[in-house]
């Protein structure tokens, strides 16, 4: 593959929104590195993906520990491509990893001690071949682990300059609000909570949403297309080979009931409608609200980061094209 360049306007289409109240500013598109990046996935694929991405303006890479498969696998993959093509733009990248979910054997490898988060970081910083992570968040909520302890762990993952700030993710709102004054107190505020959210799957707007509006934290929205739903991948109901749904690991072609297929083919002639696709509205309907700073999805291919870009110089959504998705997802078909 040639020596990568970045396109000189990248800067110039991308949106980016302020993170909270913090003095980050994140491109209103990111791209996660959950599927694709794993040690079976073409590397070249892998590369184009992060190079058409970030030739847009995309300045957000998301990993976690555990991304693969297998597990790790996301970080070195990602460490190679940052080696060959992205170092010299290391200052404009902002860079995440995560620990929460189980990583390896025994009782440290697991979950939210500060045993685990802190051996964990120092992996994942070893496995991209990097300094610090621009954001380490703790992955999900620990129900034996004292949230003091998680929170003093990333307290001092930041202090040590292993990260620059932290974050938590799959908090409840109580759990969150919690999180967040332990932080304030240690003197790290938490810049960012990274949640599940898109048109099939709205729970942070009972209760979440309004914690982190009035704490001054950011949103970056995971899962934005329901994992491919949300995309013109199933809409003539059939489940191609190589998709999400065909893996049948996490996405079940038993969740593309014939309800959902029709409510989705109405969202589709809504969004052609309006000279946009599926993918772009649904990205754009995250978006409408300021309080979500950022869509982190995901892609197969470089086309469909293409795509998904796109939306970035479309309109912002119409009322009357909110209320129609409304009524669209509301219907009992
Ligand atoms: P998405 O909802 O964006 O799903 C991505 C998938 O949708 C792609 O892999 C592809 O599937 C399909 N797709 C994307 N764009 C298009 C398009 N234009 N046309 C057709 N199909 C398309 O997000 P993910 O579920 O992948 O999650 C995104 C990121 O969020 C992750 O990589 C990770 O960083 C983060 N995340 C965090 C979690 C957490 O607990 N904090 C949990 C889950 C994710 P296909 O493979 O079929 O082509």
């Amino acid at each position: 593959m040639t020596v990568y360049s970045a396109k000189e306007d990248r800067y110039e289409n991308m949106k980016y929104r302020r993170c909270g109240k913090s003095g980050l500013q994140l491109s209103e598109i990111s791209l996660g590195f959950w599927h694709n990046f794993g040690s079976a996935d073409s590397e070249d694929n892998c590369r184009q993906i992060m190079r058409t991405a970030f030739d847009a303006g995309v300045t957000h890479f998301d990993l976690a520990n555990n991304y693969g498969p297998p597990p790790g696998a996301a970080e070195e993959t990602f460490g190679r491509i940052l080696k060959k093509d992205f170092l010299p733009y290391r200052d404009e990248l902002i860079i995440s990893s995560k620990a929460g979910y189980g990583m390896w054997e025994g009782p440290y490898g697991d979950w939210g001690s500060r045993k685990y988060l802190i051996s964990s970081c120092d992996q994942s910083l070893k496995r991209m071949g990097m300094d610090y992570v621009d954001i380490f968040y703790h992955h999900r909520p620990d129900p034996l682990t004292p949230l003091e302890e998680t929170m003093t762990a990333l307290d001092h993952i930041v202090r040590s300059g292993r990260a620059l700030y932290a974050g938590i993710s799959n908090y409840s709102a109580e759990q969150t609000e919690e999180a967040v004054k332990i932080l304030k107190e240690l003197g790290t505020p938490c810049l960012i909570h990274q949640a599940s959210y898109s048109m099939l799957n709205r729970w942070t707007e009972d209760g979440l949403l309004s914690v982190l509006g009035e704490t001054g934290v950011g949103c970056i929205c995971f899962s934005p297309l329901a994992q491919g739903l949300l995309t013109n991948r199933y809409l003539d109901g059939h489940v191609p080979e190589g998709s999400r749904a065909a893996k049948k690991v996490f996405l079940n072609p038993e969740q593309l009931t014939d309800e959902l297929l029709k409510k989705l083919q109405k969202l589709n002639t809504l969004a052609v409608k309006n000279g946009r696709t599926l993918a772009r509205l649904a990205i754009k309907w995250i978006l409408r609200d300021e309080r979500n700073t950022s869509v982190l999805l995901g892609a197969s291919s470089p086309e469909q980061m293409k795509e998904n870009l796109m939306s970035v110089q479309d309109e912002p959504l119409s009322n009357e094209e909110i209320q129609a998705v409304e009524d669209i997802l509301k219907k009992q078909q």
